[in-house]
């Protein structure tokens, strides 16, 4: 199905190759068949629950498996997907990847939370919402281990249309985080009229906040707002023991940085994710004993 969109969309030469920019030209063929081949593969980041130190899901973060440059990180690819017209069906191979993959973790017993990156766009595409309940379906996942993740600075005022596909989203048990909180200019009046059931606070405070009061500030702020709205709080790139120290002093629900893990392949994910949970196990049994 999603081949065909694919062909389609070629055929339909809403896929653009820039002519004018000559230089860009070979990556855009290199995209094209990477689609094409399965190049694109999503990694999986541990979300650690900072109350019982037991993984609790994870982010879903895609990475281009080039032939030639290695694993690559969206930071060389995602723009250009994007001016090719590519970008909702990457969200839809990531939502299919995902969704498939957290439905196998439940089958072995570990019922996970997926976390997926979307943009407000995808949900104006036709249909969003009953591809991605077919998806749940398919894979035989309940909704309610599905967050689909917006990065604030991509939310605009004028957004009544997406904001009704939220609502729509949420009515079926489909959880709504807001991404990089902080970097963006949602006002306060967008975030409490706006179904998120999440706050992701950004990296970039976390990782300044134990030099800079303004960013130890605006994480304390940031808490303190979604604890306040009922909102659930991830803290993310969180890179050393003190940084987790004082984020978990602030009060916060789940942890996920480098800390931990970076984003893993799955059968390393699987691995990860038991080898840190027996870890845990172990030592509250050594606490008790
Ligand atoms: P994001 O959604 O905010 O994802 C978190 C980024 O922080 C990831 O970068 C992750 O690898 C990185 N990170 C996690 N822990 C740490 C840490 O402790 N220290 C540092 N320095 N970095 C950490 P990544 O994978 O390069 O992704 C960058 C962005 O690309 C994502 O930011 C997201 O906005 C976008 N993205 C990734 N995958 C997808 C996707 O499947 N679809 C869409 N639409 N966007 C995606
Ligand atoms: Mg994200
Ligand atoms: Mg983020
Ligand atoms: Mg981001």
């Amino acid at each position: 199905q999603l081949e065909q969109l694919l062909s389609e969309l070629i055929e339909k030469k809403s896929i653009r190759k820039p002519s004018e920019h000559c230089q860009y030209q070979h990556l855009d063929d290199e995209i094209i068949t990477g689609f094409d081949q399965e190049q694109f593969v999503v990694f999986f980041q541990p979300h650690i629950e900072v109350a019982t130190d037991i993984v609790s899901g994870a982010e879903a973060l895609i990475r281009w498996h080039h032939p030639t440059r290695g694993i690559l990180t969206p930071y060389f690819f995602l723009a250009q997907i994007d001016k090719l017209g590519l970008s909702h069906l990457l969200t839809l191979k990531v939502l299919d990847s995902s969704i498939a993959a957290c439905s196998r973790w439940h089958q072995q017993g570990m019922n996970f939370n997926i976390s997926v990156n979307i943009s407000p766009v995808d949900l104006v595409e036709s249909n969003f919402l009953e591809r991605v309940l077919e998806l749940l379906q398919q894979h035989q996942l309940p909704a309610k281990f599905l967050t689909l993740e917006i990065t604030e600075s991509d939310i605009r005022p004028d957004m009544a249309k997406e904001l009704e596909v939220m609502c729509r989203l949420r009515l079926h048990g489909i959880k709504l985080s807001i991404d990089d909180f902080g970097t963006g200019y949602s006002s306060l009046s967008q975030l409490i009229s706006s179904p998120f059931t999440e706050l992701k606070i950004d990296q970039s405070f976390v990782q300044k906040m134990l030099t800079d009061s303004k960013s130890y500030a605006a994480v304390k702020a940031s808490l303190q707002l979604a604890r306040d709205l009922k909102l659930k709080t991830v803290a993310e790139g969180v890179e050393t023991q003190a940084e987790a120290n004082a984020i978990k002093a602030l009060g916060c629900d789940v942890f996920q940085g480098w800390l931990y893990a970076p984003a893993l392949a799955e059968n390393e994910f699987l691995t990860w994710c038991q080898h840190h949970n027996k870890k845990t196990v172990d030592e509250k049994e050594q606490q008790f004993s």
